[in-house]
């Protein structure tokens, strides 16, 4: 070993304890952070799923490369991490000897042609995600860039160290070359021995870089050691249990559908027994989320997608739900030792530390702990009122993490606290919770008026009770039994039902509303109530029959949401379509033949809670494609789709109860959907939900379009072209002008 190796092995030796006995370090506090979490059970089943979406997800980058050229470029940098994490343990042997290299696979032919090429595109890669970074600077694209609010040194650095330590690892292999010490033919290293030919023969040079290459790799070490909220850097680890912890292994769309049941102490709360000053009633502090929580906020890589598709931080509201996470990230780890020393506040308010338990804790964590989670500027809270009930719970956050943190159980759990125990909530809301616990509907209309939409077919609507039998229970909703515009929608599907034959019942003064509203506004104590009652009727009504034959047909998808995927929390188990996808079915066997083409040009708006929320994207555009060529044409032909659909559709501004809220910050989220669809051309706007229905009639309304665009329900759309006017009009029982 000459006196340069000496040098350089030495040095190595000592960065690497320093980086090391810091990481150790960071890795106990943060499993520390996280352990505060409350218990969740049901985190662990299913391991065999769960580890096989764990390695499609992070492999196959499967959720990232919806992003196409992020996406690749960032699946060449995470292989190149983890690859070229040999070619730093090779750089060992190389500051002891410049001709060293790894012991077995060292000088294998194949290994240097892997290691190589990978290299190679891990610097294309990162080059690009560096591009791309710059090119949507804050400070130039403002709010639209996705990175607004993101830590950007922490971006820069991380980006910066993968460059350097991918060009060091091809200035050692090149000075292999030029000392003639690199066992790699030209064909399987090409780039290394382009390298090795510009540069002098100096033999210790190998053994320089090497150390250059270990302490800047060290340095990365140290850095994000010291700072355990670089969650840029963090998330190369966590995202592996991040993602093998999440909600629904193996599910497209995990953290969507339904909201997890209110929890405490890792079990589902029931409101018989529940008692405030003894169970945990949503989130009031940061370490009453779960462990998986803590680990969610941790994992953030501050990419901002989730921000960038937001539609409350796209029309100027101060909700982004990148924002929300680093928020409570940065607060848990600030007050992390107050929590750690054995701090915290007990059901009742009462601190449960004692005053020598406190006594070393830093300042800084104390006044932390006195933030409350959710306050205004002056009273210093970690979350603005206004970000909280900003949110509609579209879930297009959660469908664009690549990391799969589930930002709308946050945020309805923090709203139940909201709700539950405080009363601080949109005073506007407050008529709606009213109406659902005194009427069993938002709009507090009379029970005996739920089927006066039967009033004028030309048919009898069935009864649950009055026939012997049915196929499908039809739940009418409360917006389709009491709202003009989608008791059309109501009665559209009733016709189309009976028309194709198919035997189906309403519950009629039976049905309540479902609870949805009750339950994303944060008011679990409503939602059990109105959700057991239907529960017990459904059950009632279906009685004797096995689940494959509890079929339900819902026209609204926030009550065939709650209804499929939410009342098994309560012992109900149904069979639950939307009423697109049984139209769609009926119309591929035949029982409907659409035979009059619409005229003008459609264009379909997909519903949070139908599209993102559970995956039904083609039913309704099939029966669209149907009826726009008049079933000459193929499943979507002739539909102009807007540039946001499908599983990346924006939001009509009326989910998570906003609906039954003012908005009264940024441009109105409706107005930014029908503009979008107006930029279309398209003469129908179709929905598949009451709600988009009412959102996007009031913004063509607004915009005074209302003569040229019609906003209207698939089933209307699909009617008109099975019953051309003038027969519709007996039909819908009402008169058909526009
Ligand atoms: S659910 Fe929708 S509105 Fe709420 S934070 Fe996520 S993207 Fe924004
Ligand atoms: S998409 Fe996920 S990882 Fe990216 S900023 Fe949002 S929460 Fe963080």
């Amino acid at each position: 070993m000459g006196s340069v190796q000496i040098v350089t092995t030495i040095l190595a030796a000592a960065i690497t304890a320093v980086a090391v006995w810091l990481v150790v370090r960071a890795v106990m506090k943060m499993v520390a952070v996280i352990r505060l979490g409350q218990p969740d059970p049901s985190r662990f089943g299913d391991q065999v799923s769960r580890t096989k979406t764990m390695l499609a997800e992070t492999a196959g980058h499967t959720r990232m490369l919806r992003w196409s050229v992020v996406g690749a470029a960032h699946w060449f940098v995470m292989v190149g991490f983890i690859v070229l994490s040999l070619l730093v343990l090779e750089a060992y042997f190389e500051v002891v000897s410049p001709t060293g290299g790894l012991p077995l696979i060292g000088g294998w032919g194949l290994y240097g042609l892997v290691t190589e090429w990978i290299g190679i595109l891990g610097i294309v890669g990162i080059v690009v995600l560096i591009a791309i970074r710059l090119a949507n600077r804050p400070n130039r694209a403002g709010r639209r860039s996705r990175f607004t609010g993101s830590t950007m040194w922490q971006g820069y650095f991380v980006e910066a160290v993968v460059l350097a330590v991918l060009i060091m690892g091809f200035l050692i292999r090149g000075f292999k070359v030029a000392t003639d010490h690199f066992e790699y033919p030209t064909w399987a290293a090409p780039l290394s021995h382009a390298v090795g030919s510009a540069l002098p023969d100096w033999e210790s040079a190998v053994s320089v870089a090497a150390l250059i290459k270990i302490a800047i790799s060290m340095t990365w070490l140290i850095v994000i050691s010291l700072n355990v909220t670089m969650g840029v850097a963090w998330h190369r680890f966590l995202a592996f249990p991040n993602i093998f912890f999440k909600r629904k292994p193996g599910a497209a769309g995990s953290g969507l559908g339904p909201l997890r049941p209110m929890m405490s102490d890792g079990k589902p709360l029931d409101f018989e027994e529940a008692d405030p000053e003894k169970d945990q009633f949503g989130v009031a502090h940061v370490e009453q989320f779960t462990w998986k929580g803590l680990l969610d906020f941790s994992t953030c890589t501050e990419c901002g997608r989730c921000q960038s598709q937001c539609p409350a931080w796209n029309t100027g509201k101060p909700l982004s739900p990148k924002l929300l996470v680093l928020s409570l990230r940065d607060h848990a780890y600030a007050k992390a030792p107050y929590l750690l020393a054995g701090g915290g506040k007990d059901l009742t308010g009462e601190e449960k530390a004692t005053a020598a338990q406190l006594a070393h804790v830093d300042v800084l964590a104390l006044a932390e702990a006195e933030k409350p989670l959710i306050g205004d500027a002056e009273a210093g809270g970690v979350i603005d009122p206004d970000v909280l009930w900003s949110c509609t719970t579209c879930g297009a956050c959660v469908e664009q993490c690549p990391v799969d943190i589930e930002h709308v159980d946050h945020i309805v759990d923090m709203r139940r606290y909201q709700v539950l125990i405080e009363s601080s909530f949109p005073s506007e809301a407050g008529v709606m919770l009213r109406n659902l616990e005194n009427k069993g509907n938002p709009w507090g209309a009379p029970q005996n008026t739920r089927e006066d939409w039967t009033k004028g077919l030309d048919f009898e609507v069935p009864r649950v009770g009055e026939v012997e039998d049915f196929e499908y229970l039809f739940w009418v909703g409360c917006a389709g039994a009491f709202e003009d515009r989608a008791k059309k929608t109501t009665r559209a599907v009733a016709t189309l039902l009976n028309e194709a034959g198919v035997s189906f019942a309403i519950l009629g003064e039976g049905e309540t509303c479902s609870g949805d509203p009750a339950r994303r506004i944060g008011n679990e104590f409503v939602f059990q109530m109105l959700a057991q009652q239907n529960v017990e009727t459904l059950n009632e009504a279906f009685e004797g029959r096995e689940k494959a034959k509890r079929k339900i047909v819902a026209t609204c998808p926030h009550c065939f949401n709650t209804l499929g995927n939410e009342y098994g929390q309560l012992g109900g188990e149904f069979e639950v379509v939307h009423h697109t996808q049984l139209l769609a079915h009926l119309v591929a066997t035949g029982k409907l033949t659409p035979v009059q083409p619409v005229d003008g040009g459609v264009t379909y708006h997909d519903p949070c809670y139908l599209g993102r929320h559970n995956r039904v994207f083609a039913p309704p555009r099939e029966v669209l494609g149907s009826a726009i060529n008049g079933g000459t044409g193929g499943a979507d032909s002739g539909l102009v789709e807007m540039p946001r659909n499908s599983e990346r559709s924006f939001c009509c501004g009326a989910g998570g109860a906003r609906m039954w809220m003012e908005e009264r910050i940024g441009k109105r989220i409706n107005v930014d959907r029908v503009e979008e669809a107006m930029s279309t051309g398209a003469k129908t706007v179709a929905v598949g939900c009451p709600f988009c229905s009412t959102m996007l009639n009031d913004g063509v309304n607004g915009k005074g379009a209302g003569e040229q665009v019609e906003v209207v329900d698939v089933a209307s759309v699909l009617l008109r072209s099975v019953k051309p006017e003038p027969a519709r009009g007996a039909e819908e029982g009402e008169p058909v002008a526009r």
